[in-house]
């Protein structure tokens, strides 16, 4: 396959016709309007034979896994992500020695971060590069937003209860068991349980073997990544809060980063209906080059 669409040398190929072994971008591709589904009602085809082109992602776009970790750790340093991370890092800073108070602290920082992140994931599947701001939200959508996260909270508050009970049973083995089971499933079951916009998807782990397959080490990155997540509440008591609340702000917004770009990779084996029409502009010939094809 190609990278670049093979009449357009400057355009990203996003779509791949087998039969003429040929890659072509968003312009030169034919839409046809089918009632295949609900969600499925358009497909896309091939100028020269017509038959259906195979849709191939970011994955020509995107990097390697390093490149890609790298540019997702950088990406919280963009203006917006910043001042998040910054304003709760100041509120972090009123950690005190009062136990309400911290409880209190701990559940509004994470409410906000937790839903800033879900916010940047949002944003990545719609193709979009630049941090959103809280006002991306569609105030339509927000109590759809709000309860997303909290379910989502929900099992993040399981896992790291269950390993921080674990550990304070003195039972290490069984909190690191928790610890394990929870890095590697985490990435997977939010995935599933964010696309479905459904609770019990999470615990769907039928398309494991082929998610890994077609994300590999950046699944691994992932789950690695999670570990402090889980282990929040250690943290916490162990190390000061004061320094915890910026390292979990910045990496929430990497984890659904990545966890937003692996969607993307591998939305078919996800069963996620992508949205193309979110990529038209930013790949258009006109948006890149300024004239029409
Ligand atoms: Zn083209
Ligand atoms: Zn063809």
């Amino acid at each position: 396959m190609e990278k670049y669409c093979i009449n357009h040398t400057f355009s990203d190929a996003h779509w791949y016709c087998k039969k003429c072994q040929v890659s072509y971008c968003f312009s030169c591709v034919e839409k046809k309007n089918f009632k295949f589904s609900k969600e499925d009602n358009c497909v896309h085809i091939c100028p020269t034979c017509k038959r259906m082109v195979e849709w191939t992602g970011i994955l020509h776009i995107s990097d390697n896994v390093f490149k890609s970790t790298a540019k997702a750790m950088l990406y919280p340093f963009s203006s917006f992500s910043m001042i998040v991370i910054a304003v709760l890092s100041c509120l972090g800073m009123l950690f005190s020695d009062n136990l309400y108070i911290n409880e209190a602290l701990f559940v509004l920082i994470w409410s906000l971060i937790a839903s800033y992140a879900q916010n940047v994931l949002d944003h990545t599947i719609r193709g979009k590069n630049e941090a959103p701001k809280f006002t991306h939200i569609p105030i339509n959508k927000l109590i759809n937003h709000i309860f997303m996260v909290f379910k989502q909270s929900m099992i993040y508050l399981v896992a790291a209860a269950l390993f921080i009970g674990s550990l304070q049973m003195n039972n290490a083995v069984l909190a690191y068991g928790f610890l394990a089971i929870f890095a590697v499933i985490l990435p997977l079951g939010l995935m599933k349980s964010i696309i479905t916009r459904k609770f019990k998807s999470f615990f769907d782990l039928a398309p494991f073997i082929n998610v890994f397959k077609r994300t590999g080490a950046q699944y691994l990155v992932l789950m690695v990544l999670f570990i402090p997540v889980i282990t929040i509440f250690h943290l916490y008591i162990s190390y000061q809060p004061r320094l915890i609340t910026p390292l979990i702000c910045y990496l929430m917004i990497v984890i659904y980063r990545l966890l937003g770009q692996m969607i993307l990779k591998c939305h078919k084996e996800l069963n996620y209906s992508l949205n193309y029409e979110h990529f038209k502009d930013k790949y258009s010939l006109e948006a890149l080059h300024g004239f029409k094809a």
